[in-house]
């Protein structure tokens, strides 16, 4: 979609620091991170928010978001310890970028419940 910036970081037209990409899932370190390890995990086709993937094949999108998700952990070091999976939805969650994205954060003890 003209004009986001998740797009243009998954065309590469936004330098990001990627950690992991499939033809339809991109993970890349959050630019302003606010956890040791902080990456941004999202697809590629753009999407809002959760309620936006619909139908079979948005639930099939979804589902493999967060099996990616889990697989970056894994591979960024994070099982032993843990992390926390958020995504920001609407402006009470905070959401700043409209392309749906979870936040996977992890390196440090988190507070509950989160600000
Ligand atoms: P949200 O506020 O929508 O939940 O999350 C958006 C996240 O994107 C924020 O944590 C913000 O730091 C990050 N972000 C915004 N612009 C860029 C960018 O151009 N590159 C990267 N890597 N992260 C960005
Ligand atoms: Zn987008």
């Amino acid at each position: 979609m003209a004009d986001c910036i998740f797009c243009k970081v998954a065309a590469g037209e936004i330098n990001a620091t990627i950690v992991k990409r499939t033809p339809d899932m991109i993970a890349f370190r959050d630019i302003k991170p606010v956890a040791p390890t902080h990456v941004l995990v999202m697809p590629v086709q753009h999407l809002v928010a959760v309620r936006d993937a619909t139908g079979d094949a948005g639930h099939l999108l979804l589902g493999k978001l967060l099996a990616f998700t889990a697989e970056v952990a894994g591979e960024l070091g994070l099982d032993a310890r843990g992390y926390r999976i958020v995504t920001n939805t609407g402006p009470d969650a905070g959401q700043s970028v409209d392309h749906l994205h979870f936040h996977l954060l992890g390196g440090r003890k988190m507070a509950w419940p989160p600000g």
